[in-house]
């Protein structure tokens, strides 16, 4: 098989292949690093790879007695760099932490490689997951396979950008607010945000602790389940974990008839673009003929997420990036006259970038004495009517639909200096964080300009595995990856 049609298929593909004998693991090894090594430079996806790495690994691969028996037996897997790798450093987009080599791998890390996958590398990131862009990483913005002036979305922009590239099969990301959907939906590929507490944590360098969760980014619903399958499960290392049954996936269309699917009229107004508009409407109708029942809903909660959001996550990094004070990890400054306060002073203002800065800040006022209640504490009263308000909605219904963003991926350079306009691009996608329910975001169009669109499907807490079979059969229905490739 020759090696363009290998970077093309799927994990699963790989697997079977692996197993049939229609290609050896060499050759899918040698064809990812070669397509590395070709693309990357021009998308700036990666913050780290490297062969020596990848070699000791398959090295390693290679020894084992039945491949058979491993799910992900030689698929390349790259991660967002705030996932903690041993062989590899892990930065989160942050010069503070440049050059940091964590002393153990995260629990997702270990259970992929006891499935046999390959660790391909780290991607770039925006700094410490705060970004919709990826124009916030200390390592240069990543560029949108579609398009190259366009931003791939953020904060997992790497990692949703080199899986549309075809760099690898899959890639992990994590979402806080959207940080694995959104930039899903920008280029084009599948992105599952799991149930909070679902994929273990431990490992994942924190910024939203009750927000943040692991993910897969794959270019199929299939791909993006058998991931979920290895990675998710109870962690005794992570004590949010949550203990799950088994997840297998008929894919009959059956199980979409009579469904009830509520279409959140908050999120399909003015603020969405008109390509968006069109493509989500043909969603609907796409799913209507499958059988299932589609009516309006309404959340208004949602209209005082963002600023739940901001309040919260806010709040709980600038507790979370507290541990990065020049001494125990990554950059110290280096004037020896120093006091020890300005040490930490002096090493934080260095070593972290401005939005940082600014979340650090906005989140300490939040938290102070005198401003907590009326802020922190107002934020955490409405996140509770806002999950209740959810509970509600699915005693009624299935599943909630929107688009996964308003509008396509934007130019770079676009939105970065209207923090408020760039914070709007999420209003989709954090609700489901703030409810802690597993949300998927799905090509459902093209826009003239020929960018992709996405439809984000949520589901009830723990039902990946309907959410799941419900994204597997109207992709099938729609074919959108075979239609369309970005020209990378
Ligand atoms: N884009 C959102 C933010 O800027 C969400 C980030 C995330 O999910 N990590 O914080």
């Amino acid at each position: 098989m020759s090696s363009t049609k290998i970077s093309s298929l799927s994990a699963k593909a790989i697997v079977s292949g692996l197993a049939s004998r229609s290609f050896a693991l060499d050759d899918v090894i040698a064809t990812f690093v070669e397509r590395t090594k070709k693309v990357c430079p021009a998308l700036n996806s990666h913050v780290f790879f490297s062969e020596e790495v990848i070699s000791k690994q398959v090295d390693a691969l290679k020894k084992t007695s039945n491949p058979e028996s491993y799910p992900l037996f030689g698929v390349p897997v790259l991660v967002k760099d705030n996932i903690c790798t041993m062989d590899m450093p892990t930065t989160c987009g942050s010069k503070i932490l440049a050059g940091y080599v964590p002393q153990y791998d995260a629990t997702v890390i270990s259970r992929l490689r006891n499935a046999g996958a390959v660790i391909f590398g780290k991607t770039n990131q925006d700094e410490f997951a705060m970004g919709s862009s990826n124009e916030n990483s200390a390592y240069g913005p990543v560029k949108n396979p579609w398009d190259l002036e366009r931003v791939p979305g953020g904060s997992s922009g790497g990692s949703a950008a080199a899986v549309a590239a075809e760099l690898v099969p899959v890639a992990l990301g994590s979402d806080t607010g959207g940080s694995i959907r959104q930039p899903a939906s920008f280029c084009g590929v599948v992105g599952l945000k799991p149930t909070y507490g679902a994929v273990s944590r431990y490992g994942l360098v924190a910024y939203g602790s009750s927000l943040d969760c692991i993910g897969p980014i794959t270019r199929s619903v299939e791909d993006a389940a058998m991931v979920f399958d290895v990675i998710s499960g109870h962690d005794p290392k992570d004590a949010t974990s949550l203990h799950s049954g088994s997840r297998e996936i008929p894919n009959s269309e059956a199980m979409v008839s009579k469904k009830r699917i509520g279409v959140i009229s908050e999120l399909i107004g003015t603020g969405n673009d008109l390509d968006t508009t069109h493509s989500f409407k043909e969603a609907v109708l796409e799913l209507k003929a499958l059988g299932a029942v589609v009516e309006e809903v309404s959340l208004p909660e949602i209209e005082y997420s963002i600023a739940m959001y901001y309040l919260i996550a806010t709040a709980e990094a600038s507790s979370n990036l507290a541990r990065f004070d020049g001494i125990r990890f990554g950059h110290r400054s280096s004037d020896p006259t120093q006091s020890l306060k300005e040490l930490y002073l002096n090493s934080r203002s260095e070593g972290f970038g401005k939005e940082v800065k600014q979340r650090i800040m906005l989140g300490t006022f939040a938290l102070s004495s005198g401003y907590y209640d009326a802020y922190y504490g107002k934020a955490l009263n409405a996140r509770e009517q806002l999950k209740s308000a959810v509970k509600r909605l699915f005693s009624q219904y299935d599943f909630l639909i929107s688009p996964t963003s308003p509008t396509t991926a934007f130019k770079i350079g676009e939105k970065i200096a209207d923090p408020l306009s760039m914070y709007l691009s999420d209003i989709g996608t954090i609700a489901a964080n703030l409810a802690g329910i597993p949300a998927i975001s799905i090509p459902c169009g093209m826009s003239e300009s020929r960018l992709p669109i996405g439809l984000q499907i949520m589901a009830p807490w723990n039902q990946e595995t309907s959410l799941l079979q419900l994204a597997g059969i109207y992709e099938k229905k729609l074919k959108w990856s075979e239609r369309y490739k970005p020209n990378v």
